[in-house]
């Protein structure tokens, strides 16, 4: 249940045991846990602001939106869509990718960090697909996670962006949102994931995980939030903010 004060992710967040020696982390920790009607008010909102979020990632199917979010690790949005606009006009599936090579496929993506490791990882996964999945990208959250390349956080993005289903991935944006304002703290990108889930009315989960990354790349951003542009601040229960 949403009030069930036994759970500790539902009792005041400074009543948690933090890290010693991260103040950051540990300042964005004391708020409190954000109440179950402000949670649906939160989302409510963001919602009115953007009915239909989307990825700003650029993919065609769901195959080359795994590669989309592979190459995404630690590299911007528009830099993996600068990178994939050649490249998936001749390789937007697991043979297409397997037939244009591993060395080729370094030099469509050679401005991204990691690309040789990320070039590996595709060609290997694309091999799987095609071996494994009638190349096609499966449905199923461990066939997900045992590509090469592919975590948690990439299946989540997989299963609900190309199959709908209501999965949370927690990237730097949401970690740092869902503590700072109180939706849903915890210590750990997957103490966060399973915070959100239990606490986003069934409704939003759809397109929360959308909502809070555009929220916290644009608006809620790491070094200074725009607290003055936010249209949940009544709501949030950071105590630094900035207007
Ligand atoms: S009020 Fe400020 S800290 Fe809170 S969600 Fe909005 S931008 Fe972030």
């Amino acid at each position: 249940m949403l009030t069930d004060t036994s759970n500790p992710l539902r009792q005041p967040i400074r009543e948690a045991h933090f890290r010693k020696g991260n103040n950051a982390l540990s300042r964005i920790m004391v708020n409190r846990q954000m109440p179950p009607a402000d949670i649906a008010e939160f989302f409510t909102r963001l919602r009115r602001r953007n009915p239909e979020p989307r990825s700003e990632l650029e993919y065609v199917n769901p195959y080359t939106l795994l590669v989309a979010v592979v190459l995404s690790a630690q590299a911007t949005d528009s830099g993996v869509n600068r990178a994939t606009k050649n490249l998936f006009a001749i390789a937007s599936t697991p043979a297409a990718m397997l037939e244009l090579g591993e060395e080729r496929l370094r030099g469509h993506i050679k401005s991204i960090g990691l690309y040789r490791t990320k070039a590996k990882n595709i060609i290997a996964l694309s091999e799987i697909l095609l071996r494994e999945h009638g190349g096609e990208v499966p449905h199923a959250r461990e066939a997900l996670e045992a590509l090469p390349g592919v975590g948690r956080k990439t299946a989540n993005v997989v299963l609900n962006v190309a199959f709908g289903e209501a999965a949370m991935a927690v990237d730097t944006h949401i970690f740092r949102l869902a503590n700072r304002t109180g939706l849903a703290p915890g210590k750990t990108p997957r103490a966060v994931e399973d915070a959100l889930v239990a606490v986003i009315p069934k409704r939003f989960m759809r397109s929360a995980h959308h909502w809070l990354i555009l929220h916290g790349r644009y608006v809620c951003k790491a070094r200074r939030p725009d607290c003055a542009q936010c249209v949940v601040r009544d709501l949030c229960r950071f105590e630094d903010k900035t207007a």
